[in-house]
């Protein structure tokens, strides 16, 4: 009676010992878990913010470029990543629009 009383405590001390040492490592990797999230999340922020400062950056002279976006370049009429829109309304590619400025300076 005693005896057996005692192998049911030790099973369950096991028991008890086990779950404790389970739920340390799910907390564990639930925290492992949580701080990737942030970090990638945190990456994520800071490759917006690089593109958006890399958007609004200075061109080589140091004059402010135009505003941009994805769009249809006037010039050679192709869909682009990236267009310049110009003040008197013209939206052109990289490199149409270095072309022009060259152009520009030439003159
Ligand atoms: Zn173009």
């Amino acid at each position: 009676m005693l005896a057996s009383r005692l192998h049911m405590f030790g099973g369950n001390l096991f028991l008890l010992i086990g779950t404790l040492i389970l739920s340390v490592v799910a907390i564990f990797l639930l925290l492992a878990v949580w701080t990737a999230i942030k970090m990638w999340i945190w990456k994520r922020g800071q490759k917006r913010a690089q593109e958006q400062y890399e958007n609004n950056r200075c061109a080589e002279d140091g004059t402010q470029l135009p505003a941009t976006s994805r769009g249809i370049c006037t010039d050679c009429g192709r869909v682009q990543e990236k267009v310049f829109h110009l003040p008197d309304g013209k939206r052109l590619c990289p490199t149409h629009y270095r072309e022009q400025r060259a152009n520009q300076q030439t003159c």
